[in-house]
């Protein structure tokens, strides 16, 4: 049979450990700041483990008031952690109930019916576990079976501090007077120092799921406009092919050389900036936006009829043309031409923008600020400007 209390100081030990390699991450990466949070819920459990371990030795009424505390408020964290973790917001709708329920818990301990505070303790507890699980499982965007690790690991904590609450309430031990001391409790040491293990341990591993996640983010952005780059465009559409209702405009900003040369660089960033926010105000279900490089922009519309394309890219073109960027020299005021080229059977993503820069290339030629599409593979389809104004 397991000491008990080997057991619980072993536990804490294990906490330690564990919360140390969480600061020292942390410390080395310290934007991942639920990394942190789950090194202080950690250290609150082990806390609450020592001064439990001492509870079994000297059962004193204030000394339990803490460690019943201490176990709420370790769980508390954990699951702030997660909403930390996973993006959720509303911490007051996790934390005002807890806070409520360690209030209630502290006022019947303090009456005498420890027993009572034990489990509402341990209700509190498992909710707070159960709604960790959830969270991870509902909110969760990586791969389905890590998540359903950390659920898994969470319920049978869950599962296992639910038992002992039932154990007190159906044996109906109100007052109790010294540490809880059953099969449920038994089974629960060993239980919790086992997923809470695996759950700090599964932590390390999520956060370099996120960091992967934040850096695979980055480099198919551009950072200037925040839209995606071409390495986006290819990861996206590279291998596929583009049907009869899928386009692609190519956008190149007009005259932009003499725009950095009369007004300066930052001048230029910031009329890129500007036609990238007029295309994300255009953006729709279906419609991707990418910077190229330089002042070459691209959309990619899929589910969209050849009017339907050439209308919205109409509309940037026009949207664009009516941006006035204030500068020392005065209100600047610039134009895009555009070309549009069409998805055939099967076309290849270079085929399409092929297509589109020769769109592209014509709407330059007929002095610009249009937008013009091309339709069929090397075809000699009339070309004609859909968009002009002064
Ligand atoms: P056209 O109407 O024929 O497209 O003429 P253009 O002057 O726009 O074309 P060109 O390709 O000659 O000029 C593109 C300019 O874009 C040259 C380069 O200095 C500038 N450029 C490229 N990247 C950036 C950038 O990130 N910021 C700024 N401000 N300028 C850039
Ligand atoms: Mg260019
Ligand atoms: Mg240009």
């Amino acid at each position: 049979m397991l000491d008990f209390s080997s057991l619980l100081l072993a536990a804490a030990l294990s906490g330690i450990c564990l919360s140390v390699t969480m600061f020292a991450i942390w410390f080395t990466a310290p934007k991942a700041g639920f990394v942190l949070t789950v090194a202080c819920g950690i250290l609150v459990l082990v806390a609450h483990v020592i001064l439990f371990w001492r509870y079994t030795k000297d059962p004193d009424p204030l000394l339990c008031q803490i460690v019943l505390a201490l176990l709420t408020l370790g769980f508390l964290i954990l699951c702030v952690s997660a909403m930390q973790y996973l993006g959720v917001h509303g911490y007051r709708r996790a934390v005002a109930p807890v806070l409520a329920a360690m209030a209630i818990c502290a006022a019947v301990t303090f009456l005498g019916l420890d027993g009572v505070g034990f489990i509402i303790t341990y209700t509190t507890v498992t909710a707070l576990l159960s709604a960790i699980g959830a969270m991870f499982w509902i909110n969760g965007s990586h791969d389905r079976r890590i998540l359903l690790v950390v659920s898994f690991l969470s319920g049978t904590c869950a599962v296992s501090f639910a038992l002992c609450g039932v154990v007190l309430l159906t044996k109906g031990q109100w007052t109790l007077a010294a540490a809880p001391d059953n099969w449920a409790e038994r089974l629960n040491s060993v239980v919790a120092v086992a997923c809470m293990t695996g759950l700090g341990a599964l932590t390390l591993s999520l956060h370099h799921l996120q960091a992967q996640i934040e850096l695979k983010a980055e480099t198919m952005t551009d950072p200037l406009t925040g839209l995606m780059n071409r390495r986006a465009l290819t990861s996206l559409y590279g291998e596929r092919s583009f049907g009869p209702f899928m386009a692609i405009v190519m956008f190149d900003l007009d005259h932009f050389k003499r725009t950095n040369d009369v007004y300066g660089h930052p001048v230029g960033d910031q009329v890129l900036c500007r036609f990238a926010a007029v295309i994300k105000r255009y953006g729709r279900t279906g419609v991707d936006a990418f910077r190229l490089g330089g002042e070459e922009f691209v959309i990619v519309m899929s589910r969209m009829t050849e009017e339907r394309a050439h209308d919205l890219a109409s509309k940037i073109g026009v949207a664009f043309g009516t941006e006035i960027v204030p500068t020392q020299l005065g209100k600047l005021r610039s134009t895009v031409s555009g070309g549009i080229g069409f998805g055939g059977e099967g076309s290849s993503l270079d085929e399409v923008l092929a297509e589109a820069d020769a769109a592209l290339y014509a709407a330059k030629s007929a002095g610009r600020n249009c937008v013009i599409s091309r339709k069929g593979m090397g075809k000699a389809d009339p070309v004609k400007p859909a968009l002009r104004s002064a």
